[in-house]
């Protein structure tokens, strides 16, 4: 027998890719899909790349750190044009391999750095892949509480006491919109609390923005979380940005790596040891993700095009959360569904056990994680009634 003949196939799109019924759904990945079930390249990334394309640029090395109006266009998108930490010069900044590789340099750079203890609480549950960054970057990682499987909504007490219960000066790491995989955010009033607690206990936070404008449709919004803590509580937070989601440059790794820092001279210093993290990890990023962004957060009319197409993706998000709501009572399900429409962003936590997407997989031939976790984004009108009909079968 051959050496890995005993290696099962892993996750969910190997199966799915087998699966003959003409019915099939994957919900499994993470990625924005149309109303046809299509991958979606937005127009805005189209004229962009045209732009860049024109300008006929040299394909030389970027600097270590990335794209210099780039970042800046980033930083700005993030904290806000008025942040004050921003125009002090405040902020060292570094174009990442989009919001996994911005996790992977503050991961090491806190191992390196961090002056406490070298370990990050993370919410439960979380996107699996944060376990994994912070490990390979040195770091232990510990839980808070977060999710409520009684009402699928947030345990904001739960997660408060946890707060107060670590050691003061503790790494936090928050999501800053769009929990993945719960969908669940606090509200603005329960993110002052948390940032007060914070902030009393001097935790270091650590900021995931991986869908800035694809959680509300609108970006600002979105920021609320990240700047409510920097601008009122003062935090010198880490932050990483993606533009995966929120521009559809999943394949490009176009992201942004930040870190609030005490004055300019310091931000120096910081600077300087951020490049020597980077340099042997893989030397200087990409230039064609960053070239785009910069083409399109730089240019008014690309831009206001940008906020209606993301606008449109969040909008059509939560037509399919709807959508699949009203199905599941149109079939007559008895099941409280309201945490389908109330959970943000791509994904909804639906609740159900492992033995029911189980079920799912094997008599209806849709696939999603184990946790229960749906992708929104692969329902479309031509599907959601056959989700709806199958979710009620299973959860009868
Ligand atoms: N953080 C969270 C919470 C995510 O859900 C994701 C993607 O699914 C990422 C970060 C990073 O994605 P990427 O590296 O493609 O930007």
């Amino acid at each position: 027998a051959s050496t890995w003949n005993s290696v099962p196939a892993g996750g969910v799109t190997e199966a799915f890719n087998k699966d003959t019924n003409p019915l099939k759904m994957s919900l499994g990945v993470g990625a924005y899909r149309d109303d046809k079930g299509k991958p979606y390249v937005l127009n805005c990334v189209k004229k962009a790349e045209k732009i860049v394309f024109e300008q006929n640029l040299n394909k030389e090395y970027l600097p270590i750190t990335g794209l210099a109006e780039f970042q800046k266009l980033s930083a700005e998108l993030a904290f806000g044009k008025d942040s004050g930490p921003l125009n002090a010069g405040q902020i060292v900044t570094c174009q990442s391999l989009s919001g996994t590789g911005a996790l992977r340099i503050g991961g090491q750079f806190l191992s390196r750095f961090f002056p406490g203890t070298k370990k990050i609480y993370v919410p439960n549950p979380t996107w699996g892949n944060h376990h994994a960054i912070f490990k390979d970057s040195g770091l232990e990682t510990g839980l808070y509480r977060y999710f409520d499987k009684k009402t699928n909504g947030l345990d904001i007490s739960g997660m408060i006491e946890d707060l107060k219960s670590f050691p003061a000066g503790s790494i936090i790491l928050l999501h800053a919109c769009a929990h993945n995989p719960t969908g669940v955010d606090p509200t603005p009033d329960q993110w002052a609390d948390i940032s007060s607690v914070c902030k009393s206990k001097g935790h270091f936070i650590f900021f995931d923005m991986a869908y800035q404008g694809f959680a509300s449709g609108d970006a600002t919004r979105d920021a609320f979380a990240l700047r409510h803590f920097v601008e009122r509580d003062g935090h010198q937070v880490m932050l990483a940005q993606s533009f995966a989601k929120n521009l559809g440059l999943y394949g490009e790794r176009i992201g942004n790596f930040s870190l609030i820092t005490d004055s300019a001279s310091e931000a120096a210093r910081v600077a300087s040891q951020v490049k020597i993290v980077v340099r042997p990890m893989y030397s200087n990023p990409p230039s064609t993700g960053a070239r785009i962004v910069k083409e399109i957060l730089s240019n008014e009319q690309l831009r206001s095009e940008w906020h209606t197409e993301v606008a449109g993706m969040a909008k059509r998000i939560h037509a399919m959360r709807s959508a699949l709501r009203n199905g599941l009572a149109q079939h007559g399900s008895k099941h409280n569904w309201e945490h389908i429409t109330s959970q943000i962003g791509m994904f909804c936590y639906t609740g159900i056990s492992p033995e029911q997407v189980g079920r799912l997989a094997k008599e209806f031939s849709i696939y999603l994680t184990k946790d229960g976790r749906i992708s929104i984004a692969g329902i479309n009108p031509g599907n959601v009634d056959y989700l709806a009909k199958s979710l009620h079968e299973v959860t009868k």
